[in-house]
């Protein structure tokens, strides 16, 4: 087993990363901007290394200061988390050539993964269901990709191959907006990516987001721990997590998660992994795979029994998976919300001191973040302060828990999208459930209007 960890991240999944540490009796140290000193898991680590300014690029982005953080205290690997340099092809690469153990896949797997016509293409040939589309970059012949567009059928999606983020993507309806569309879509991907190779498929109109979790031992062995549904979603952002999926079947379940384990063993998958998937009228179309853990992993993690950060770093020592798949159990139904330090109307971001912090409790519930009282919200980093998530037999209970643990949850001092998740909560479109990826959005839109 690694005996010392390096936490290249911070806030709520550093601390996730320190306790799974923890219980593994594993040798723990944080890594901080000059901001950050005050986070919760810098003062349980061990040690403690200040990696630069506030400014991500200069600290939690600064690939030297962290190798040399690994270096100094003689540690052995390290932990990503989630952004950052989690799916940075050539961060991994730095690590395993200094000779430490980079707690994630392999990175010629994360540059496969990392652009999206090399992932679909790679996935197609697995035997993975993508949406039907261009399969390669376009190129600027017109006649050609007018061709390519009216073969798939309109409405189309032009997206870059570098992108992420949900940014980096226009829809087109007509052939005549189909040429501008592509020159725009490149300029832009060429600035913001650095690559301006874009793609075309076709653009479903009301499809879900339901993705399939993997983990994928260095022995050949791989599982899937069946599916999240993230279709609450706000400019591409998830806003609400749950698993199971409502309405899935276990027999599409375990059809489209065999697909997964098949495509991890073909391409030589290693540690926790995602295949996120649209899913419409009954089937799964692959959009991309995410090489990392990731924020939605406690819905997972509560219906299965499976602690993903620690198989992460079992797998990263070398350990062959402990689970086969016949072990793997879906237990009743999981909800995660996103707390954000954020205005619930104007979604702009609210960072601040954080005078009052009351958790709930309760059976089922659970509560991932790094807050305490007095904690102040810097501005830099990401609005997300807090995951709520909770658990029952079914899903009926999983939203009674979530709306009575909402009603509990205390955070004074910053504003919160608390009052947007009681009103999700208490939707009934979001209690039938299997509403797709534009719901809330419309909803949103619709209250606007008034
Ligand atoms: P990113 O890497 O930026 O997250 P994705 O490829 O995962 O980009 O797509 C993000 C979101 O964009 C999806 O969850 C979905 O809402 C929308 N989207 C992407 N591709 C399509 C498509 N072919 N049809 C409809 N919506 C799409």
């Amino acid at each position: 087993m690694i005996e010392k960890i390096v936490i290249a991240n911070r806030g709520e999944i550093a601390l996730r990363v320190l306790r799974a540490c923890q219980a593994l009796g594993i040798r723990t140290v944080a890594v901080h901007s000059t901001v950050d000193r005050n986070l919760k898991h810098v003062a349980m680590a061990d040690e403690s290394v200040c990696i630069g300014p506030a400014a991500p690029k200069d600290s939690y982005l600064n690939v030297p200061a962290l190798i040399a953080a690994a270096e100094v205290t003689d540690a052995q690997a390290i932990h990503p988390g989630y952004g950052f340099l989690s799916e940075n092809a050539d961060f991994a690469e730095r690590v395993e050539e200094s000779g430490f153990i980079f707690i994630g896949p392999k990175p010629e797997t994360i540059r496969l993964m990392g652009d999206k016509v090399s992932a679909i293409t790679a996935m197609r040939e697995a035997g993975v269901p993508c949406v039907p589309g261009s399969g390669a970059p376009l190129g600027d012949d017109a006649v050609e990709n007018a061709r390519i567009a009216k073969e798939i059928g309109y409405p189309v999606i032009i997206k870059a191959a570098g992108g992420g983020g949900g940014r980096g993507m226009r829809v087109v309806h007509t052939e005549m907006a189909l040429m501008n569309a592509v020159a725009m879509t490149r300029a832009e991907a060429a600035s913001a990516f650095s690559n301006d190779q874009v793609y075309l498929e076709k653009y479903l109109e009301n499809p879900r987001h339901i993705e399939i979790q993997v983990l994928a031992d260095t022995h050949g062995n791989a599982i899937h721990l069946g599916e999240r549904d993230c279709s609450m979603q706000r400019r591409h952002q998830k806003v609400i997590e749950e698993s199971p999926a409502p309405g899935l079947s276990p027999k599409q379940r375990a059809e489209i998660g065999e697909v997964c384990v098949a495509a991890c063993k073909r391409i030589g998958y290693r540690g926790a992994g995602t295949f996120e998937f649209l899913y419409e009228r009954g089937r799964f179309y692959f959009i991309e795979m995410n090489t990392r853990i990731q924020v939605e992993h406690p819905v997972t993690e509560l219906v299965t029994g499976v602690d993903l950060v620690t198989e992460q770093i079992r797998i990263a020592s070398g350990e062959k998976l402990r689970y086969e798949q016949s072990d793997i159990v879906m237990r009743g139904h999981a909800i995660e919300c996103r707390i954000n330090a954020e205005d619930p109307n104007t979604f702009t971001p609210s960072p601040g001191t954080v005078t009052r912090y009351h958790p709930p409790g309760g059976p089922g519930i659970r509560m991932d973040t790094h807050l305490y009282d007095g904690y102040k919200v810097p501005p830099n980093y990401d609005a997300m302060i807090a995951k709520l998530i909770s658990h029952g037999p079914d899903r009926a209970t999983a939203i009674a828990r979530m709306r009575v643990a909402l009603s509990e949850l205390v955070i004074d001092g910053v504003k919160t999208n608390i009052p947007l998740q009681q009103q999700n909560m208490l939707d009934q479109m979001f209690q039938v459930g299997g509403f797709n990826i534009h719901y809330l959005e419309r909803r949103l839109a619709e209250a606007r209007k008034g």
